[in-house]
């Protein structure tokens, strides 16, 4: 019978651990994790992003901070806010909601985030630390992945894993966590991309199929073989006129096709999507636990 891998259920564990370990934290060197949030602009995804974010920090009894721009506003004035965080002992994590309007260079003001507090792990040193396998923050999602495949007991050693996404956020990241010689990791990985003549050719190897693509349900039965794994990080919505919203969110992967045929696999909503947002938690809490030795 195939198992769902609930990322509600697991989110919602992670959660509790780190609101435990945030009060054993206050009480014993008075710390309190803080999260400063920098949103430019009002895209109505981002601000319901940011918003959770928010939330989730009061739930958890973190501190944070929103500071929220014009869509208008200068790079210069977002480098402003972010080096006074760096410089403010009180915030732990700074994260960026992206994406940011054009007249913003994305790198540049990731690059300005201290190291020590770049929760969300996107910052070039972090990113080369987790390669060569130092101790960082890892990016949320890919996190999330991880922290899924342990908590199920998912086998990682020996098995290929077929990444389809290059992004820097997710496909990278991830492809470059679990080829690493570590427990829950050690596989033969796999990463494919618009490059490929057919992907099939790749995700029918696969024991255990990364879908971060951005394609709504392109991942179909003929993709697969009887028995992988299926991780589905694609958060897409589609016309759907049997809703009431007329429009429904999906994953990457055709879910009711591959049913049958996979050993496990992450709904689209409620696998991967809730994972993000406990580790950007779990990182942000790390940080002010001085748990991450660069
Ligand atoms: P992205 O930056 O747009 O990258 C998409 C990747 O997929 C690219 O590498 C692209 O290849 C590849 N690709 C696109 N169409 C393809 C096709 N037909 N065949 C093979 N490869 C194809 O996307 P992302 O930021 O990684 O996000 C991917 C999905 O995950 C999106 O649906 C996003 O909303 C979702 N997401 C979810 C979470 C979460 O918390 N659950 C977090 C992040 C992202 P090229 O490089 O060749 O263009």
């Amino acid at each position: 019978m195939t198992k769902i891998i609930d990322g509600k259920i697991v989110s919602a564990q992670i959660k509790e651990e780190i609101k435990a370990n945030t009060q054993l934290l206050k009480q014993k060197s008075g710390i309190i994790p803080g999260l400063a949030l920098l949103i430019v602009g009002e895209d109505p995804a981002s601000q319901v992003y940011v918003r959770n974010k928010e939330k989730t920090c009061l739930e958890l009894g973190f501190n944070s901070i929103l500071k929220q721009l014009p869509i208008d506003a200068t790079e210069k004035e977002c480098l402003d806010i972010i080096h006074s965080w760096n410089n403010d002992e009180n915030i732990h994590g700074i994260l960026v909601q992206l994406p940011l309007p054009k007249q913003i260079n994305e790198q540049n003001i990731i690059k300005s985030i201290s190291l020590q507090k770049d929760v969300d792990g996107f910052l070039p040193e972090n990113l080369g630390r987790l390669v060569i396998g130092l101790p960082c923050y890892v990016p949320c999602t890919p996190n999330g992945i991880i922290e899924l495949i342990k908590r199920y007991n998912i086998e990682t050693k020996g098995k290929h894993v077929v990444v389809v996404g290059r992004s820097n956020i997710v496909g990278k990241p991830i492809a470059n966590l679990l080829y690493q010689k570590k427990e829950n990791a050690n596989s033969i990985v796999t990463i494919c991309h618009t490059a490929a003549d057919d992907i099939r050719e790749y995700t029918k190897q696969a024991d255990i199929l990364i879908a971060a693509v951005g394609v709504p349900e392109l991942i179909k039965a003929d993709y697969i073989k009887e028995g992988v794994v299926i991780i589905d990080v694609g958060v897409n919505r589609v016309s759907d006129p049997s809703s009431p919203k007329g429009s429904r969110l999906c994953g990457d992967v055709d879910y009711n096709s591959v049913f049958d045929h996979c050993s496990a696999i992450t709904p689209v909503p409620g696998g991967v999507g809730p994972m993000t947002i406990a580790m950007l938690m779990q990182n942000t809490y790390k940080s002010a636990a001085g748990e991450i030795k660069f």
